[in-house]
């Protein structure tokens, strides 16, 4: 029988082959307020991850260890990629998703719908025809914690779908209390959604649900695919087996495909979000409130900059 670490949970026997009885879970940098939205770039054996409150995106990497990437973030919350590289950023302060440009420059993806201010885009992701999909919960007009408070100005908490070609940007959801990260299934046929409503209102169940993707980008709801049992899901990330990550309040939660709980990573201080990545790609970078952690996984990131084999 192997026997793994203390931080190391096992809740089912596929979790063994996830992970590694000598992962250690490193502390990588601490001493922030609130670290959400990691994300590997293998280009620049960095990381860049959001210590929201403090208005700045920070950079990681081994060999030059921690750096400010941009301050004055506008509070800047959930990162990605698209498939050209280019950074894509959420944030609260200016109630917009951005990219970055490769000369530095920022360009507004979406700012407003149906002629109003979004409310505080937390999470994105962009799938493989270029589409970005965002989540715009209210934690950033709630209070000046993490962005400025504000009166809501849309008609509810949408999860959005920005159209590559037409550029328009339509609701493909919105009946969450408080919609939050969000990853699609390798195939790209799935798309999972955090609820992390009862981060304000206990009733609110903690649920990843799961959609249907169809051409085009419509969605149909096919249920709850897993329940957080400590605290709430926010940000979360699928390995090219399917496994689904999730952040939780004990740390990060692995979902087989079929949403069995296979197993967790305890981690000291509650997690937000979560990245693949390394130098290998066999890394997981976590975003825990104060800190950065580290561990070793032993399975690969969904996202095609995640999953280097180089030798080095
Ligand atoms: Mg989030």
């Amino acid at each position: 029988m192997i026997h793994l670490p203390d931080h190391l949970q096992t809740h089912d026997d596929r979790f063994l082959g996830l992970v590694h009885p000598m992962s250690q879970l490193e502390q990588l940098a601490t001493g922030f307020t609130w670290t959400e939205g990691p994300v590997w770039f293998g280009d620049h054996e960095c990381l860049l991850f959001s210590d929201i409150p403090s208005q700045r995106i920070m950079r990681y990497s081994d060999r030059e260890g921690l750096s400010v990437y941009r301050a004055g973030s506008q509070f800047n919350n959930g990162n990605t990629r698209d498939r050209q590289g280019r950074l894509i950023g959420c944030r609260h302060g200016a109630r917009d998703v951005v990219r970055t440009e490769f000369d530095g420059t920022l360009t507004v993806l979406a700012d407003s719908y149906d002629g109003k201010r979004l409310n505080s885009p937390n999470d994105v992701v962009v799938s493989s025809d270029g589409a970005v999909w965002f989540t715009d919960p209210t934690y950033g007009i709630l209070s000046s914690f993490e962005g400025h408070e504000a009166p809501r100005e849309q008609a509810a908490n949408h999860v959005f779908r920005l159209d590559p070609v037409t550029g328009t940007l339509a609701p493909v959801v919105s009946d969450f209390v408080q919609p939050n990260g969000l990853v699609f299934s390798p195939d790209e046929r799935r798309l999972y959604i955090a609820e992390s409503g009862s981060s304000h209102d206990d009733a609110v169940p903690s649920v990843i649900r799961q959609f249907d993707v169809a051409e085009g980008g419509a969605l149909t709801d096919a249920g709850v695919f897993a329940t957080i049992d400590n605290g709430l899901p926010d940000g979360m990330r699928v390995d090219t087996q399917g496994n689904l990550w999730s952040s939780a309040a004990d740390g990060v939660h692995c979902f087989a495909p079929d949403g069995t709980l296979l197993g967790k990573i305890l981690v000291p201080e509650t997690v937000a979000n979560l990245a693949f990545g390394g130098a290998d790609g066999f890394r997981m970078y976590i975003a825990g409130t104060t800190s950065l952690y580290r561990i070793f996984v032993n399975v690969k990131g969904a996202e095609p900059w995640t999953r280097s084999s180089r030798q080095r």
